[in-house]
């Protein structure tokens, strides 16, 4: 009996703290810049408008999202330090932590490629609210 609440509670620990983890089965080593990467655990942004903002700003320095997405896989696919888990009005569970890859030459990359393109800051993360916070 113990042992039956023992373990109904670490299922229920395990389930309010899901994490996504977006580096398995990806090597550890940068595809554009043959340099290892950072592992980071970071919270999950959930809600509206998330990171729309920075995509439509990239969108515009570089032409179109399908441009943006183009430099982006080329130049600097690991530069983001952010995950955007969507909304937990569709999801009552919405993950509450990420664990991703970081390059430090793709974060260097997208702050070079920013000022080139025009922009007068430097990336910053979206202005959406950490994963656990209902509206
Ligand atoms: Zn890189």
């Amino acid at each position: 009996m113990r042992t039956a609440l023992a373990l109904a509670v670490i299922a229920a620990v395990a389930g309010c703290s899901r994490t996504v983890n977006t580096t398995k089965g990806i090597s550890a080593i940068c595809p554009v810049h043959h340099v290892r990467m950072e592992k980071r655990e970071v919270a999950v942004m959930l809600g509206y408008p998330g990171p729309q903002r920075e995509i439509l700003a990239n969108a515009m320095l570089a032409g179109s999202i399908r441009a943006f997405s183009r430099e982006e896989a080329a130049l600097f696919p690991y530069s983001k330090d952010y995950y955007f888990g969507g909304d937990d009005i569709i999801d009552e569970n919405p993950p509450k932590r990420a664990v991703l890859y970081v390059c430090p030459e793709c974060v260097k990359a997208f702050a070079e490629w920013k000022l080139k393109k025009g922009a007068d800051q430097p990336p910053t993360p979206p202005p959406a609210r950490p994963a656990g916070e209902r509206h």
